[in-house]
């Protein structure tokens, strides 16, 4: 039984019903038995995934999994010290930032962030517009330096860049773009065409492209004089920053608009690098599991169809069925097949219910967590977004039942996600007289703030665990770790790093 599923008791009352509601019920039904997630399932989904990281480490295109390599053979001790910039992109908007760290006593000293969001019209100019676009904000955000980052004789000020798209490095400062994945970052003021559109376009002009090279010549025609010191996927940044504070943290997971995670591999387990062994023996990998598919996966008739209706059909088929941009959209699938077959918002189908996305996954979640009797938010939200002036009772708690079946298997997944990277660390299982300690960083919206999922994942990964294992492996909230985390990488990985003047 799914530990997280609390509300499909409609299901399983049997309700005496007949005609529409027997429809209904019938949908519903369906929906849970082909979402279900029963712990062998979770297993398999493990067990595959470790396979195809074990695939994606031995050759260059030998699984779904890239598992990218990120060029960070080592992490933050907390010694790192200095005045060091961060750039973050993952969509719509970016964020600037600088943080001035203090070595082992003083941590980040003072921190100082901007966020900026990317106006529509360069949809329709060049990828150098936009670039410049983000140099002329950086160099705006350098303008409102204060006293506190002094930034020492003669040294160029050093940026970490996260970038939050599947990136194949060339070292740790290069790499191209190898395809854009989710769009944005959802929010309620982002305009549908901005997914239709904006994104694409935007995206599009950067595969290929040298991500760091474009922004270097942006820099250099604005005048900002700045050396990008990092570029390194969101992931990435998240375990660097969680690493900080924790030296237990061995991966890190976002789950937000787009999910991801990254670990920390040993050098001589990774056939396809061919580099030097590095001192650490340790490389970080960014494994883009968004990408990953199986014949384990739970997948409906919903999924193939959004699947299909998508931007990049037949990839990020994981992401899809556990993310941000996707869960609310899938609930909007499921409730226009009850409208349109078994008449669940009475004769006509609410028109808003046909337009793609309009269910966010933050609304999924403020009516997925409803403790009021009468399911006052479900009532007011379904008004609001879909302009259904009344419902009742009934159908509310049909629709908290549908974003707990969704929500519950995407959050059963990740756990499955994670399970499967400890598995391939040796890290599943205690082992004897060894007191050894694994940490996973989170971040993103999803974790942060939808806390049926978050809540569900966790308690289904102590399942998977066992009540042993489960003692030795611990999740944490690495709060905005990726800017701080690209700031770091930046900082490890100075090119002042032998200057012994300091
Ligand atoms: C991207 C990853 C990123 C993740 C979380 C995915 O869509 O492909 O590179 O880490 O979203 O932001
Ligand atoms: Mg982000």
């Amino acid at each position: 039984a799914a530990v997280c599923a609390a509300s499909v008791y409609i299901v399983r009352r049997r309700m005496q019903s007949s005609g529409k509601w027997a429809r209904v019920i019938e949908i519903l039904r369906v929906l849970e038995e082909d979402c279900a997630t029963p712990i062998a399932k979770l297993r398999q989904v493990a067990d595959a995934m470790t396979v195809e990281m074990h695939a994606g480490l031995a050759s260059e295109g030998g699984s779904k999994l890239k598992m990218l390599i990120s060029y960070v053979d080592n992490l933050p001790s907390g010694e790192e010290h200095g005045f060091f910039y961060a750039l973050d992109l993952g969509g719509t908007n970016f964020r600037v930032m600088r943080v001035l760290l203090g070595g082992k006593e003083g941590r980040v000293v003072k921190q100082e962030a901007k966020e900026v969001s990317i106006p529509p019209h360069l949809m329709t100019s060049g990828s150098d517009e936009l670039f410049n676009f983000i140099a002329e904000a950086l160099a705006n955000f350098v303008a409102t330096e204060g006293e506190d980052f002094h930034l020492p004789e003669g040294r160029q000020r050093e940026l970490g860049f996260t970038f939050s798209f599947p990136v194949k490095q060339t070292s740790l400062s290069s790499g191209t773009l190898i395809k854009w994945t989710k769009g944005f970052s959802i929010e309620d003021t982002v305009e549908l065409d901005y997914l239709f559109h904006f994104i694409p376009n935007l995206l599009h002009k950067i595969v290929g492209q040298d991500v760091v090279g474009e922004l270097v010549k942006a820099m250099e025609r604005v005048g900002l004089d700045m050396n990008v010191t990092a570029l390194v996927n969101d992931t990435v940044g998240t375990l660097a920053g969680g690493r900080y504070y924790n030296p237990d943290v061995v991966a890190a997971v976002i789950l937000g608009t787009g999910t991801n995670a990254a670990y920390v591999e040993r050098a001589h387990a990774i056939p396809k690098w061919h580099g030097l062994l590095p001192k650490s023996g340790e490389m970080v990998i960014n494994m883009e599991w968004g990408n990953f598919r199986s014949s384990h996966l739970p997948l409906t008739e919903y999924d193939h169809l959004l699947d299909f209706d998508s931007l990049n059909p037949g990839e990020q088929i994981l992401e899809k069925i556990i993310s941000g941009m996707y869960l609310g959209e899938i609930l909007r699938r499921v409730l226009l097949k009850m409208a349109d077959e078994a008449a669940f918002f009475g004769d006509s189908v609410p028109p808003k219910l046909r337009i793609p996305f309009i269910i966010r996954t933050p609304n999924m979640s403020a009516m997925h967590s409803d403790t009021s009797p009468d399911l006052k938010v479900v009532g007011s939200k379904l008004k609001d977004i879909l302009e259904v002036p009344t419902t009742s009772l009934k159908m509310r708690k049909v629709v908290v039942s549908l974003c707990d079946i969704i929500a519950s298997r995407g959050a059963r997944l990740s756990a499955a996600g994670i399970y499967g990277i400890l598995k391939k660390l040796g890290r599943d299982a205690p082992k004897d007289g060894e007191t050894q300690k694994s940490v996973i960083a989170m971040d993103g919206g999803l974790f942060e703030h939808y806390t049926q999922f978050s809540e569900c994942m966790e308690s289904s990964l102590k399942e998977l665990l066992g009540d042993e294992a489960s003692g030795s492996v611990e999740v944490i909230h690495s709060n905005d770790g990726s800017g701080v985390g690209a700031a770091l990488l930046a900082a490890s990985h100075s090119q002042y790093l032998d200057d012994v003047s300091e």
